[in-house]
C-alpha cells in the first residue's frame, strides 16, 4: 500500500450529506488515527521542506486548511495565516467574494497578514470546483504575495476545479483523488 492509498482508505464517505447526492469525503479519520495524521502531515512537510518549494509562510482555508496548515507551517518553522469566512476576523481586511452552487460565499484576510513579496504555501482540505482556493489566492495576491502551491488532500477532478485553478496558473499538490 502506497502512501496515497493508505491515506485514501482513511477517508470515509457520507452519502447525502450536506444535502441529497452530495457523497461527502470526511477527512476526520485521518485526523484521529496518531499514525494516520503523522503520515498524512509528513506528506506536505517533505514536498515543502525543499529549498526550491519551501515558502516564506502557510496559509490556511476555514476551516479544515487550518486544521492541517497550522501543522505543516509549525512543522516547517513557518509562521500560519488563516483566510476566514466573513466576519471573523477584528482587524482591518481584504475581502473575496466567490460564486456557490447557490449563492455567493466571501472570505477575508488580514491586511498585514502577509508581506508584498513573501511566498506564500495555500492549503485546504479538499478541492471541488475550485472557488474557495481560487478565493483565497486572489486575497493573497491583493497583498502583493506570491502563491507558489496550492496543496490540499482531496481533488475531486470531475468537478473541474483543480483544472480551473491550474488555468490561472496555479501550481496544484493533492494527495488522494475520487473520480
Ligand atoms: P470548492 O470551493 O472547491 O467548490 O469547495 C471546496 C471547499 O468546500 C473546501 O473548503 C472544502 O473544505 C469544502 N468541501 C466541499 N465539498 C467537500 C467534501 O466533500 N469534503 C470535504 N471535507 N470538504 C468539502
Amino acid at each position: 500500500l502506497n502512501v496515497n492509498d493508505y491515506l485514501k482508505s482513511h477517508i470515509r464517505t457520507v452519502p447525502d450529506w450536506p444535502a441529497p447526492g452530495v457523497q461527502f469525503r470526511d477527512i476526520t479519520p485521518l485526523l484521529q488515527d496518531p499514525r494516520v495524521f503523522r503520515v498524512l502531515i509528513d506528506a506536505f512537510v517533505h514536498r515543502y521542506m525543499h529549498p526550491a518549494l519551501r515558502p516564506d509562510v502557510v496559509a490556511g482555508l476555514d476551516a479544515r486548511g487550518f486544521i492541517l496548515g497550522s501543522v505543516v507551517a509549525y512543522e516547517l518553522g513557518l509562521g500560519f495565516v488563516p483566510i476566514r469566512k466573513k466576519g471573523k476576523l477584528p482587524f482591518t481586511t481584504v475581502e473575496e467574494t466567490y460564486e456557490l452552487e447557490y449563492g455567493s460565499a466571501t472570505v477575508e484576510l488580514h491586511t498585514d497578514a502577509v508581506k508584498p513579496g513573501q511566498r506564500v504555501l495555500l492549503i485546504d482540505d479538499l478541492i471541488a470546483t475550485g472557488g474557495t482556493m481560487m478565493a483565497g489566492k486572489k486575497l493573497l495576491e491583493k497583498l502583493g504575495a506570491t502563491v507558489i502551491e496550492g496543496a490540499a488532500i482531496v481533488d475531486l477532478p470531475e468537478l473541474g476545479g483543480s483544472e480551473r485553478i491550474q488555468a490561472t496558473g496555479l501550481k496544484l499538490f493533492t494527495l488522494v483523488s475520487f473520480e
